[in-house]
């Protein structure tokens, strides 16, 4: 920690989502869980992280067991991009125009799109009573003050679901979509909650601790693999090499990890390099591999 810490200085906060911008960047926590309970942190483990693009997984598990393998990856592609996480360029060189993953904006609005209900409430609810589930315990909240920030000023996103709808790949009102997808990177927690949603993954879906199955086996492993190939935006080959494990960031500086059969790590580091993950963070899981020998490679 004392290490990492001192890169906290290098990065800066998302302030496009104007919120963001109030997030303290020489904040750093990171907590471990194991599958037998334990759970080791340090740092400022009481302030609560919004989940932001670490919901795209969350929401992709869900999905794929409402929706079937087929359905999901008809809409939505598996291949890495190598542009930042909002581009909207590849889009136009595609035909048909399907995102070409779930963890890029465009191919998680269209998973966001794919979540069944009858109404945006009932939609979330349903998704935040999985984070709940996966986390273990109802602290999970969610910060109607990050949405209504994400919201108001989500010009790029809006942007991206109009083409999506002109392509007939979202269907839905691109303003309830929107207000779907924002209340869910607006969901709340501190990095012991994220630690233990990334042992959840590590463990293949299910709970050691009661046994239960969270998520089919399969589900979890193509959610891993998307967290290797895609997880990190267009830093995941660099990530891979050096860290080699599935992880997933969010312009809030959190980064869930799930080291495979060993525990799940969550960390929260708000100032972000230039692609927007969390500096100190990586930093962080950089020296926690090499340590301890974590690379699954
Ligand atoms: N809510 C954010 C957005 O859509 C999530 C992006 C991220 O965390 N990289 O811009």
């Amino acid at each position: 920690m004392e290490e990492a810490k001192r890169y906290t200085k290098d990065g800066k906060v998302a302030d496009y989502i104007p919120e963001l911008g109030n997030a303290n960047p020489d904040d750093l926590s990171i907590a471990i869980n194991y599958p037998d309970g334990r759970c080791i942190s340090a740092g400022d483990i009481d302030k609560n992280i919004t989940l932001q693009s670490i919901s795209k997984v969350i929401t992709l598990a869900l999905v794929l067991m409402e929706r079937g393998f087929r359905y999901v990856f008809e809409r939505v592609g598996m291949e890495p991009t190598g542009d930042p996480f909002n581009s909207i360029a590849k889009l136009e060189t595609m035909a048909p125009a399907k995102p070409l993953n779930p963890m890029i904006n465009a191919g998680a609005l269209v998973v966001t799109h794919m979540l069944k209900g009858d109404s945006v409430e009932d939609r979330f609810n349903r998704l935040l009573g999985f984070i709940r589930e996966l986390a273990g315990g109802p602290s999970v909240g969610f910060s109607e003050k990050v949405a209504r920030s994400e919201f108001e000023s989500a010009h790029l996103n809006r942007a991206l679901c109009y083409f999506l709808k002109q392509h007939n790949i979202i269907t839905e009102d691109v303003e309830i979509l929107l207000d779907l997808y924002t209340k869910q990177c607006a969901v709340e927690m501190n990095c012991l909650d994220l630690a233990r949603i990334g042992m959840i993954f590590a463990m293949d879906g299910v709970d050691p601790l009661n046994g239960k199955r969270i998520m089919p086996e399969d589900v979890a492993r193509i959610c891993k693999t998307f967290m290797v190939t895609c997880g990190m935006y267009n830093a995941s080959g660099e990530f891979a090499i050096k860290i080699g494990i599935p992880a997933k960031s969010g312009v809030s500086g959190g980064i869930m990890g799930a080291v495979p059969g060993k525990f799940g790590i969550g960390i929260f580091g708000p100032a972000l390099d230039e692609k927007g993950n969390s500096v100190a963070g990586l930093k962080l899981l950089e020296l926690l591999s090499k340590n301890y020998r974590l690379s699954m490679f």
